[in-house]
């Protein structure tokens, strides 16, 4: 069976998600922390992806600046989440075999070693407070109890996605 093409893959693995909705309001992008960083704007990933320039995302850094903090998925009114698409766009270029940031490895690499990628950090609240998870009552971060089995699980879903 032919394979199918690029698009078509990114519309199965974004779901729901409607990239057609966008109405370009710019909500996504007025909150989204990566957006300072040249050529990337989460609102503008939506637009070239309602214009099939799906090659062209692949191609490019900007899918690869997100920091995956999901606030355009919150503010969204329109329920496109441009959060899912870039996911989904960095999936397919992983699977075509295109180039990721070397920072993706050493993420991983952290992962299996340790169960996360960085300690946790305090954030400051909306109204200018410093919380971290001892003063929100949360558990201290616990460490997984086989580093073994997160590794192997790690390396079993890197082979499943390159399939
Ligand atoms: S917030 Fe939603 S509707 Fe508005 S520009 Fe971003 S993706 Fe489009
Ligand atoms: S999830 Fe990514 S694209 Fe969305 S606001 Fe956060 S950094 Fe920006």
């Amino acid at each position: 069976m032919a394979a199918k093409p690029v698009v078509m893959r990114l519309k199965d693995i974004v779901g729901d998600q409607q990239p057609e909705y966008c109405n370009q309001c710019g909500k996504c992008s007025s909150g989204c922390p990566s957006a300072r960083f040249l050529d990337f704007s989460p609102r503008r990933i939506v637009i070239m992806t309602q214009l099939d320039m799906i090659e062209d995302l692949l191609k490019s850094d900007m899918i690869w600046l997100c920091a995956e903090c999901l606030k355009c998925k919150e503010r969204c009114p329109r329920e496109v989440a441009p959060y899912d698409i870039i996911q989904a766009l960095r999936n397919i270029a992983y699977k075509v075999g295109l180039t990721y940031p070397s920072g993706y490895s050493q993420y991983l690499s952290s992962i299996s070693e340790k169960g996360l990628i960085q300690q946790p950090q305090s954030i400051r609240t909306q109204k200018g407070e410093r919380v971290d998870r001892i003063s929100l009552g949360l558990p201290k971060l616990q460490k997984p109890s086989s580093m073994e089995k997160i590794a192997q699980n790690l390396n079993k879903i890197m082979q499943l996605e390159r399939r």
